[in-house]
């Protein structure tokens, strides 16, 4: 079993399916991607409460509303200043360019469409790749300071790769499965914060065999 392949393997056989992303519909993803930048996935779900029982869930909406309003809305994510101009910049591209609809938008090519998200104020690589992933369901690998560092741990990566050599690291190893990528982009995630924190926890730790960390640090 070639590397990738086997420490999907030990974190699905010690995870299991991590269920990742729920939203109801490819906008709600696309911004849960801008509203989770720098903060964590409760908070997140908070502001989407908050823009959900507002009516505020769609690109129309967002376009329309006051930006202090929406600042409130999404208050409880943080960076609310920041994130509200970019919810309202990609909110009113999509009007102006896709009728108000992310799915016109994401039937596009990939690279072509990455590209585009990326010419957006505001969206970065993992912005962008987790927009194409999970709202359009497209084999983007999402990648993380999660997945530096544990790979790193790991010795496969060297820790001083940019994005977008740690994505192609991923794509040239792995098939092009949206399920794939999803599971192992939440598996990661999972793994830093049960395990290879900071100060990793390497007791117990379904990777200790084929670590370089653990082989250096008994
Ligand atoms: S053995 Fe330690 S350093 Fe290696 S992956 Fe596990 S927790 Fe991280």
């Amino acid at each position: 079993m070639d590397q990738l392949r086997e420490i999907y393997q030990r974190l699905f056989d010690r995870y299991g399916p991590r269920h990742w992303w729920p939203a109801e519909t490819p906008f709600e993803m696309a911004v849960g991607a801008i509203l989770t930048q720098n903060t964590n996935w409760k908070n997140v779900e908070k502001a989407i409460a908050n823009l959900r029982a507002a009516g505020a869930l769609s690109p129309a909406a967002i376009c329309q509303l006051e930006r202090a309003e929406l600042e409130r809305l999404i208050n409880p994510s943080g960076f609310f200043r920041q994130k509200a101009e970019r919810l309202q910049l990609l909110s009113c591209y999509l009007r102006d360019h896709y009728q108000g609809r992310l799915v016109s938008m994401l039937r596009q090519p990939l690279e072509p469409l990455r590209e585009e998200l990326l010419a957006l104020k505001g969206v970065g690589p993992e912005t962008a790749d987790s927009i194409l992933l999970y709202a359009g369901e497209l084999p983007s690998f999402v990648v993380d300071a999660y997945t530096g560092r544990l790979f790193s741990r790991l010795g496969l990566l060297s820790g001083d790769e940019k994005y977008a050599q740690i994505r192609n690291y991923f794509s040239d190893r792995l098939p092009p499965d949206v399920a794939l990528f999803n599971e192992y982009h939440a598996l990661i995630v999972c793994h830093c914060k049960e395990h290879c924190r900071k100060r990793p926890l390497c007791a117990g730790c379904p990777l200790g065999e084929i670590c370089r960390y653990r082989q250096q640090n008994p």
